[in-house]
């Protein structure tokens, strides 16, 4: 007890330095100045200036040591100084929410969904249960409502919205591995592709199955997964006495954005009694585009389908979603009864209880992030973006298949590709190294058939005909450079 006597609550602190914050909750004045001050910090950075650099950035290795050893203090600090030390880390490494950032699979993130973070966080209303604030379940339903329809994906379908594309493609299969081989981890298959994304293997390790059991099954054209290998593998499985659980197709493959042979492997996984799982981390929202709907046929068929909004939905990272056709699946692995949850009633209009259906149970309002981008830009502007993001990407391949001294090894399916230069692999470690030097243009190298391969993904928002223009440019000179 303090002082102030009985009956009379400890006071709180007052800042009286109107640098400082102030209380917790800070006054409006306060927090508008809070709120300026960040704004002036991140507004060129919500910009798609084709000058800014991907690359060039100094490391920041000293800055990071500082950091390190940094711990908060007791004291506040003054509003700028904390801000600044923001801004002296984004003056550092490697800016890929850039237009120029062409490497892996770009991300961009929509100020918009940053808004609606920064909205949900501070209301921060509970979602893990609908009954806490329904309207705001149901908007983040109504949302998944959409995915699954734009999927064809029946009622009984049911999205949720995780922090990624693991997260979501682990849910997956501990939702198969519950469906097809209940309490037997140790004999389920999964059935992979040679390009498959190493986060199935790691959600198949974290799910109780031996790595042995990821059946990597080999390639029509080196690319895309055969569905005969398919089949005969889990026959062999079958006679092994072992359980064949999931069939994992990909939807665009990250390495060459190859899609693989969907409808043939949905029939082979529905003849033989397996889940068939689709990720489309990176490809998914292609479905907003009258191509990529092509391309992604017999996706329709999938048991559960991974997505990416923080790719190909252009949203800061943090953001995934996964599809599952019948979402008693889902109850059936992740509903648990809890004493301290007993004071809830079932929700009348039977809006999904998020943490009874999926690993977590304290959730941020995520729907949000996703919704207000959507509501503000409209969906055409996305399908847009897209279409976009596919022409650039078959524009660089038609230039550099008439670059003397280069060869295109993988065409875009989607919106990657890849190509090698004249020489050998460390030819092209060093064309990379060139490229970089540029500051302007980020790319990304892999091997395809035991060979090094240069690989340009095109994805961002940001990325324009002139950023893309540029790359290939960069791409010629390292091509026409004796080495
Ligand atoms: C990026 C990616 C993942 C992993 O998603 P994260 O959001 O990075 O966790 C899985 N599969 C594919 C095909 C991807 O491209």
């Amino acid at each position: 007890m303090t002082e102030q006597g009985a009956g009379v609550p400890p006071g709180g602190w007052e800042a009286s330095d109107s640098r400082l914050l102030g209380g917790f909750d800070p006054s409006p004045e306060q927090s508008q100045a809070l709120l300026s001050a960040a704004w002036q910090l991140i507004s060129a950075l919500a910009s798609g200036d084709p000058g800014r650099d991907v690359l060039g950035h100094p490391r920041g290795g000293e800055l990071a040591a500082t950091l390190l050893a940094q711990r908060p203090a007791a004291a506040p600090a003054p509003m700028d100084d904390a801000l600044a030390t923001i801004g002296e880390i984004l003056a550092t490494g490697v800016d890929n929410a850039a237009p120029g950032e062409l490497a892996y699979i770009p991300g961009s993130g929509l100020l918009a969904a940053a808004v609606g973070d920064l909205i949900a966080g501070v209301a921060n209303r509970y979602t893990g249960l609908a009954g806490f604030t329904p309207a705001a379940v149901a908007l983040e339903q109504g949302l998944l409502r959409w995915l699954t329809e734009l999927f064809g994906l029946p009622a009984t379908s049911q999205g949720l919205l995780l922090s990624g594309g693991s997260a979501a493609n682990l849910t997956a299969l501990v939702t198969a591995r519950d469906a097809h081989a209940p309490g037997r981890p140790e004999a389920a298959c999964v059935y992979v592709g040679q390009h498959a994304h190493a986060s199935v293997r790691k959600a198949a390790r974290i799910a109780g199955l031996r790595p042995e059991h990821v059946r990597v099954c080999t390639s029509q054209d080196g690319l895309r997964l055969d569905p005969e290998a398919v089949r005969i593998a889990i026959k062999q499985d079958v006679a092994d006495g072992l359980v064949p659980t999931a069939v994992v197709g990909a939807a665009g493959t990250t390495n060459t954005g190859a899609v693989d042979p969907l409808a043939e492997l949905a029939a082979v996984a529905a003849e033989q009694g397996v889940w068939f799982h689709v990720d489309a981390a990176y490809g998914g929202f292609f479905q907003l585009t009258v191509r990529g709907r092509g391309r992604l046929a017999g996706i329709e068929a999938a048991d559960s389908i991974t997505l990416d909004p923080h790719k190909s939905l252009f949203l800061p990272f943090g953001t995934g979603a996964l599809l599952v056709r019948d979402r008693d699946h889902l109850a059936a692995t992740f509903a648990e009864d809890a004493d301290y949850l007993r004071d809830h009633d079932e929700d009348p209009d039977a809006l999904p209880d998020f943490s009874a259906i999926s690993p977590e149970l304290t959730r941020e309002w995520r729907g949000l992030r996703l919704w207000l981008p959507l509501a503000l830009h409209g969906t055409d502007a996305f399908t847009a973006a897209l279409d976009r993001a596919l022409d650039l990407a078959e524009w660089a391949a038609a230039q550099l298949a008439s670059t003397p001294g280069v060869e295109v090894v993988s065409s875009p399916e989607l919106s990657i590709l890849t190509f090698r230069l004249a020489g050998d692999d460390q030819r092209q470690d060093r064309a990379l190294s060139r490229i970089h030097a540029d500051g302007h243009v980020r790319l990304s190298s892999t091997v395809i058939d035991g060979r090094v391969v240069l690989r340009l993904a095109v994805l961002s928002h940001r990325t324009t005909a002139d950023t893309v223009a540029h790359a290939v440019e960069l791409i010629r000179a390292a091509a026409r450079q004796p080495d």
